[in-house]
């Protein structure tokens, strides 16, 4: 079945992507697609404009993030500009259910020499090579440098850990039962709780595909815990407070009930949470997981929370998969109220996924030019990404 579907999908990718510029541009498409007849194209479109791209959004315009202050620059009369550039290799097609040489593969050993236990779930390990150490001798201090103001450095320590998803090697983590990513949120939740005894920020995320640097398929994530709090939940601490202060309120649960009135960002949503391409997003297909209720942190989900938390994961991450019919590469991470500080109550527990891929399985959005020495640009506009993956998330391949 999932592959007569696959002209659909195709066809519904590159319709939506053209829809903000103009409908005329429309027709030329229609002949050239296999498999459409008796499709309203017509209505579809005109079910999917987005209300606040008409008009001046159309046109270059700057978005600003209220997570972060920091502001994204839109530029929708690119859309159908011809591509020329880099096109990246696919991933193999398939894999092997376990891998004798894949170091997260039940029963094999790791670089360090550690034997993987034949676990069956989920199974979290220290990482054999961590970016950040426990006991982080004093003495080869930072500080002493600090001779100079221009020369501030500080002291660490932390830890990483590995968080295999499914003893699978060939299972990505959209792949998994609902139930295998239930399995996870649990893992997740309780290495947050444990390491959030000991460190001020706990990072849970996931780098899948090639496209991010990801060199092994074997589906798993990272934790990594440190003593200090990084630059990206650092302006978000700052922002969702300076929030609270003016307005008593919750940044986040006014923005989710915002989009939730306004459904055009909005990609799947149920009772708990809600998926929407952010108003500020960056990334082309940029998502953020929000919670309809106020939770700080991942530990505080209760069971229905988590129930309602895999279900709309497995959906988006399926949706994923079939904008370029390619198993989607991201970065997706977790960020909540940091731990050992004062009040946290402007914190709301939320998920950032960034996928690479702008217009096809091989191209990718680079982060160059204009965007490393001036601020983030894109073409395609939030409310156009949010259409092919909501009009995606209602589609079944079984
Ligand atoms: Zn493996
Ligand atoms: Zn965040």
């Amino acid at each position: 079945m999932r592959r007569t579907a696959l002209p659909h999908m195709r066809f519904y990718a590159k319709l939506t992507l053209t829809f903000a510029v103009s409908l005329r541009t429309l027709s030329p498409l229609l002949p050239d697609e296999p498999g459409l007849a008796g499709f309203h194209w017509v209505r579809y479109v005109s079910a999917n404009i987005p209300t606040n791209v008409r008009g001046p959004m159309l046109h270059p315009h700057r978005r600003r993030n209220p997570l972060t202050g920091e502001w994204v620059l839109i530029s929708p009369q690119r859309t159908q500009r011809p591509w020329q550039g880099k096109q990246e290799a696919l991933p193999p097609a398939s894999l092997p259910h376990h891998d004798p040489a894949c170091y997260l593969c039940p029963g094999n050993t790791r670089a360090g020499g550690a034997q993987n236990p034949d676990y069956s779930s989920t199974f979290v390990f220290t990482n054999d090579y961590p970016a950040l150490l426990p006991d982080a001798p004093a003495d080869a201090s930072a500080e002493e440098q600090q001779d100079s103001f221009l020369l501030t450095g500080e002291n660490v320590t932390g830890t990483s850990r590995v968080v295999c998803f499914s003893p699978r090697h060939d299972q990505t983590f959209a792949d998994l039962p609902v139930e295998g990513i239930r399995a996870v949120i649990d893992t997740w939740a309780t290495e947050t709780a444990t390491l959030g005894e000991r460190y001020r920020w706990v990072q849970v995320f996931e780098n899948k595909g090639a496209l991010m640097g990801c060199s092994n398929a074997h589906p798993h994530g990272q934790i990594w815990a440190g003593s200090f709090l990084p630059n990206e939940p650092a302006k978000e601490d700052r922002e969702q407070g300076a929030y609270l202060r003016e307005h008593g309120s919750v940044l986040l649960l006014d923005y989710v009930a915002l989009e939730a009135g306004r459904g055009e960002r909005i990609v799947a949503m149920n009772d708990r949470w809600a998926a929407l391409v952010p108003f500020w997003a960056v990334w082309p297909y940029e998502l953020l997981i929000l919670p309809r209720t106020h939770i700080q942190r991942m530990p505080g989900c209760s069971t229905a929370d988590r129930d309602a938390l895999a279900a709309l994961l497995s959906v988006v991450l399926r949706a994923y998969d079939r904008v370029f019919s390619v198993t989607f590469p991201y970065t997706m991470g977790w960020h909540g109220a940091p731990f050992m500080t004062g009040a946290t109550d402007h914190w709301q527990l939320h998920a950032h996924i960034y996928p690479p891929l702008l217009r096809s399985a091989s191209v990718k959005k680079f982060m160059v030019g204009y965007e490393m020495l001036a601020e983030p640009q894109r073409d395609l506009t939030a409310e156009s990404a949010a259409g092919v993956l909501r009009a995606l998330c209602t589609t079944t391949d079984h």
